[in-house]
């Protein structure tokens, strides 16, 4: 079979390889197997899985490959924070970042080439959209990060704990690959973290937040960002499509779903990015508190990471504190994030990566971001 058109094993879940192994006439057992090698050895030369017998290597060899991203750049940040530029087939590229703390470490993914949406704070939306990542694309981040923080000796001790999808893209749209590397990420042959441990964040894209809540359990954060619709259709474009209050509707249905019912409590992550003067005022923070009255939720204090041509700046400290005050005092909990990594620019958010132009790859990491702490 020729290479374009074998099936990359980093693109199937686990129901997916035994649907592809018994349509080869294997037993579906491999499917164990080979996941093991792949995602807990972290070996994906098919000659080296040596429990699986030399015909079926054969076989598999013939039809199938195990490509990833290529590795076009690492920085290592003093704090520990990582960032890496991952290079598609194609030429594009895409970043993922590490971040280290205590008590866990969390990899910050990418689920496209861009972003549609156009947020007007978000470096990742000012580029437009170049493409969807593949499963073995969004994985493999995953699979590179777990190699790359072991080769070097620095960070050889350092785990991921926690995934969150808060790199580059908006990841409910790309839903077809998100859930299977959501599978991927949770399944106990290959990465085996609990729901948790797993946050798929949003602008708000209803529908599929509706379909997502039922086909997988996750956790989620919502990119809110800003109290009412008229500022929110300003900075969130699709919140003119999707406003506030179906917003919340669909977070309603998250936390009070079936499920939800059964098993431990949900809560929502709403993300907030403090942009000075713009939706960090007191009045701002009582209608959001008015907004999340009841829900249980957690408001994430972000502080914006400029980059050029922005025109916005981070809200003041003084700004996040009355800001946060005004929240806490009327009962909604907020969390402030840290800023990490600034010596690399490792940020999540707002990657900027590079889209289908190789002469721009080695200035990547010139711009001023700042990386943050994701709790
Ligand atoms: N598209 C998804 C996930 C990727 S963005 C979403 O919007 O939720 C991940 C988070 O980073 C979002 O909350 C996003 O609003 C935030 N973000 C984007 N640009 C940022 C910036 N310049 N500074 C700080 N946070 C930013
Ligand atoms: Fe896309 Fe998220 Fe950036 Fe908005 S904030 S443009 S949805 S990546």
């Amino acid at each position: 079979m020729s290479q374009t058109s074998a099936i990359n094993l980093f693109d199937l879940d686990r129901d997916a390889l035994v649907a592809f192994l018994v349509e080869q006439g294997e037993k579906p057992f491999r499917a164990k197997q080979i996941m093991k090698w792949l995602y807990q050895r972290n070996v994906r030369d098919l000659n080296a899985m040596t429990d699986v017998s030399k015909a079926t290597r054969n076989k598999l060899l013939e039809c199938t490959t195990t490509v990833l991203p290529g590795v076009q750049e690492s920085q290592l940040s003093r704090d520990g924070t990582a960032k890496w530029l991952f290079e598609l087939h194609d030429g594009n590229c895409i970043e993922t970042v590490y971040i280290p703390e205590s008590d866990r470490g969390t990899l910050c993914v990418s689920s496209q080439v861009g972003c549609a949406l156009d947020c007007s704070f978000c470096s990742t939306g000012r580029q437009g959209f170049n493409r969807n990542l593949s499963v073995s694309e969004i994985i493999g981040q995953v699979w590179l990060a777990t190699n790359l923080l072991a080769q070097e000796p620095a960070t050889a001790n350092q785990r991921i704990t926690n995934i969150v999808m808060m790199g580059m893209g908006e990841p409910l749209l790309n839903y077809r690959q998100l859930v299977p590397s959501l599978n991927l990420m949770m399944d106990d042959l290959a990465y085996g973290l609990s729901k948790r441990r797993v946050t798929v964040s949003t602008s708000g894209v209803i529908p599929a937040m509706d379909k997502l809540t039922s086909d997988v359990d996750i956790s989620l954060a919502v990119s809110l960002h800003a109290p009412n619709d008229e500022l929110r259709d300003e900075l969130v474009p699709i919140n003119k499509k999707y406003p506030i209050s179906e917003l919340m509707g669909a977070c309603w249905r998250y936390v009070e779903g079936e499920e939800a019912a059964s098993q431990r409590k949900k809560h929502v992550l709403f993300e907030y990015v403090m942009l000075s003067g713009v939706n960090d005022q007191a009045q701002h923070a009582h209608e959001l508190a008015e907004l999340l009255r009841g829900f249980p939720g957690k408001v994430n204090l972000i502080p914006f990471n400029p980059f050029p041509q922005s025109g916005y700046r981070r809200s003041s400290r003084n700004a996040v504190e009355r800001f946060a005050k005004i929240l806490n005092d009327a009962g909604v909990l907020t969390l402030k994030r840290t800023t990490r990594g600034d010596d690399i620019d490792a940020a999540c958010g707002q990657l900027a990566g590079d889209i289908d132009d190789r002469s721009k790859r080695h200035v990547k990491f010139i711009e001023p971001r700042f990386g943050e702490q994701i709790r």
